[in-house]
């Protein structure tokens, strides 16, 4: 088939950035200086001016970038940390590997993010934070768990994995809670060519104990004062996404506007729409919609040359990785988790496909 509408075509992306990607490949390989550098120290800085926050450092990816969090705050063997049932694998994972104990928390069904209501009634002497994940792009609604985290005295821990330049009551995420972790994964909305991720918060102490640990412990050479990890941004990736971070805005401006054609055009009563309050709450890194056969409707969209993916298809609790949470019953996650599958959205999709993608999708019985 010579006209699949692809999911994202990451070759397209990049390639409305070639130019100036070519010329900081070549400005770093020139420099034969490759980790933690100028062009490392310039992205860090644009991108906590991006997000509002003091500080940015940045991290091999995503992952590590949440794992040095929570390491960073002494979180360990017998600590709870609260995380949404209906998230990436990768939230939970920086949890256990810690030591900590995840604590999951069932989302709102009309959100997909955690459901703020359903959060005190966790919360137990062993809590120490509650991390939030801006799922599919979307701003957790922060009100409510600011009071609960104020009350209870834990820290919030964003995972923006998905959420790059989100607001929420007019700030950034990366900025809403005490700390966060974002990932730069080639598909993520600021991805670059490889992998990468970042740290941004407002607390000196935290940052610099983050930085030290993200590079074997280490401030200065040699002076080692925490055990700590090899996980840094390489200077081409900075150099990479310092070019793309100018681009944001205009990407995500494109992706909802994509949002809004499919909101507006796609009318099937077989097909769950996602619903949003406030414009700029999100950024549509994901559009998924919910359906009764995912099985049979992604099978008809294929057919009709229209690639999609399903984020994600087994919940974090029902994996094989984590057994010991299997027998746990969290109805809602579940039920997402059977019926969510991912439209086509990216900022390089054109007119004719969006219409003929919701045009498909309203053609379906
Ligand atoms: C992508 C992602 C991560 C992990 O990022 P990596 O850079 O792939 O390690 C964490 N959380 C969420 C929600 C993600 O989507």
């Amino acid at each position: 088939m010579n006209n699949v509408i692809k999911f994202l075509d990451l070759r397209k992306i990049n390639e409305t950035y070639r130019k100036e990607i070519d010329a900081a490949v070549k400005r770093t390989l020139d420099s034969g200086w490759y980790l933690l550098g100028k062009e490392n120290e310039v992205f860090c800085k644009n991108f906590a001016a991006y997000c509002g926050t003091k500080y940015c450092v940045g991290a091999a990816n995503g992952l590590d970038a949440l794992t040095l969090i929570i390491r960073a705050y002494g979180f360990g063997s017998g600590d709870e940390i609260i995380v949404p049932a209906n998230t990436y694998i990768a939230s939970v994972l920086a949890v256990s590997q810690n030591g900590c104990t995840p604590v999951f928390v069932e989302p709102d069904l009309n959100t997909y993010n955690i459901n703020p209501d359903l959060i005190e009634e966790k919360i137990t002497s062993k809590t120490k934070a509650i991390m939030v994940v801006h799922l599919y792009g979307q701003a957790v609604k922060m009100d409510k768990i600011w009071e609960i985290a104020k009350k209870y005295n834990l820290k919030i821990i964003e995972d923006s994995a998905q959420a790059h330049g989100a607001i929420y009551n007019s700030k950034k995420t990366g900025n809403l809670g005490d700390v966060a972790g974002f990932s730069f994964y080639p598909g993520k909305n600021l991805g670059c060519l490889g992998d990468g991720g970042a740290v941004t918060t407002n607390d000196e102490e935290l940052y610099k104990k983050i930085k030290a640990l993200a590079n074997y412990g280490s401030n200065v050479k040699y002076h080692n004062i925490y055990k700590g990890v090899n996980s840094r941004l390489d200077e081409i990736q900075a150099a990479i996404l310092d070019i793309k971070l100018k681009g944001l805005d205009k990407d995500n401006a494109r992706r909802r506007e994509i949002s809004d054609f499919y909101r507006k055009n796609i009318k099937n009563p077989l097909i769950v729409l996602p619903e949003v309050k406030n414009e700029e709450s999100h950024v549509w890194h994901i559009f998924a919609v919910r359906v009764q056969d995912r099985t049979k409707f992604q099978k008809y969209l294929e057919d009709k040359g229209i690639q999609t993916l399903i984020h994600y298809p087994i919940p974090p609790h029902k994996q094989e990785a984590y057994k010991e949470y299997n027998h746990l019953s969290l109805p809602v996650t579940e039920k997402i988790h059977k019926e969510i599958i991912s439209l086509p959205i990216s900022p390089v999709m054109t007119d004719k496909e969006i219409k003929k993608v919701s045009e498909v999708v309203c053609e379906y019985k």
